[in-house]
């Protein structure tokens, strides 16, 4: 039997394993070995464990003519499955990944209620059938992690969903009633750093990303943890005041700066002063096409709050990589080379300025490699981009 110490040890052994194999892909004995600093006896052992456990497989490599055939090890994607859900306002949606973090199901639920009960009834319903559809596979579904468009405590409680009108709600202990699954509550913009971190940037443990759609949200990946601040609240960068006595906010203040820089104001204005409802991004896109001259100024007072708050966030964090989730800027010509020449403080530092990839779909995608991260049991995650979702349902209720 392993006792104290002894298991400890292997289970941090264990950890590093996954890691490096997760990591590369394929990788052989040898080069774990290498790449651990562990001895080839501990992974022998451990790769043992991993293969009986089903959760990684063995590929015999074909195109070496000479010598023996090297065994490679990669992670067995299709041992369990992750269930990311995005609990946004209007609508709901659900994302089965594999354990590699690619999606291969996605279930979009409009809903036009705000109430918890019927909210709850609907995720209760969806996640049964997610679980009696993949209850074949060796775990089953290892995690469920919902994103939550508000304020989240460190314990997990829902303390506010503005849109939702929401206060202190205990959404994971009325599903862990339900449910023999690890369940956990998130914070939406937490979720779309995580994404950009496990996916995209890889190299780096210090990052930020700012969501700028309905508010601003920020997600901060900080020694590849998570920074919540004291109560799990922090990141309410949106409210930051960047015009002294400017536009008055919800949350009671004057200027913040998600009443300047998110695309929710932008799309207000533009539906109000051309008495448009329902705009969409490929109305404004065809108007700047056309080279609309008041399209393009509001883009550009647009991009000169945005460069207001990211100077001060840049001075206040001094970030490695900031993603900046908008697809305004990524319709905009040249908005992030505008946003960097507005960046030219001597003491401003940061390495690299760039617009998110993923679009909304990054808090999904965080929601099910933070579910897989946990099941791993790993204390980070460099996943492949796979953005190939095979079924794309959408279901009105
Ligand atoms: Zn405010």
């Amino acid at each position: 039997m392993v006792t104290g110490d002894a298991a400890y040890i292997k289970k941090i052994n264990r950890s590093l394993i996954i890691r490096e194999i997760v990591k590369e892909g394929l990788i052989s004995r040898a080069d774990l070995s290498k790449a651990t600093n562990l001895t080839r006896a501990t992974i022998s052992a451990q790769v043992a464990d991993l293969l009986e456990e089903g959760l990684i497989i063995e590929t015999h490599l074909e195109h070496f003519t000479v010598g023996r055939k090297p065994i490679m090890l990669s992670l067995n994607g299709n041992a369990g499955y992750a269930l990311g859900i995005d609990l946004d306002y209007g609508e709901i949606s659900f994302t089965i990944s594999d354990l590699l973090g690619c999606p291969i199901s996605t279930i979009n639920v409009k809903i036009n209620t705000t109430d918890y009960k019927d909210i709850l009834m609907l995720l209760n319903e969806q996640i049964k059938k997610f679980e009696a559809d993949f209850n074949e596979s060796r775990y089953g579904i290892v995690g469920i992690v919902i994103a939550i468009h508000g304020l989240v405590s460190k314990e997990e409680n829902i303390h506010y969903v503005p849109r939702l009108k929401w206060h202190e709600i205990n959404l994971k202990s009325d599903l862990e009633k339900e449910f023999d699954i690890p369940i956990q509550l998130e914070n939406n913009a937490n979720l779309s750093s995580f994404a950009e971190r496990v996916f995209v940037h890889h190299e780096t443990d210090n990052l930020l990303c700012a969501t700028l759609y309905s508010g601003i949200g920020l997600g901060m990946m900080m020694n590849n943890e998570f920074f919540r601040g004291h109560d799990g609240y922090a990141g309410e960068i949106g409210h930051m005041i960047v015009v002294p006595g400017g536009k008055q906010c919800n949350c009671g203040n004057k200027g913040c700066w998600e009443k300047y820089a998110s695309e929710s104001i932008i799309f207000e204005y533009l539906s109000e002063k051309r008495q448009i409802e329902n705009l969409t991004y490929e109305q404004i896109q065809g108007w700047l096409n056309e080279g609309d001259e008041e399209v393009r100024e509001v883009l550009e007072q647009f991009i000169f709050y945005l460069s207001i708050g990211l100077n001060n966030m840049i001075n206040m964090y001094n970030p490695d990589v900031i993603v900046l989730d908008s697809k305004l800027l990524r319709i905009y010509p040249d908005s992030l080379n505008k946003i960097r020449d507005n960046l030219n403080s001597s003491i401003s530092h940061y390495r690299e300025l760039r617009i998110s990839s993923f679009g909304r779909k990054s808090t999904i995608l965080g929601a099910c490699a933070l579910a897989i991260k946990q099941f791993l049991d790993v204390p980070m995650l460099n996943l492949p981009l796979q953005l190939k979702i095979e079924q794309d349902e959408s279901v009105v209720i």
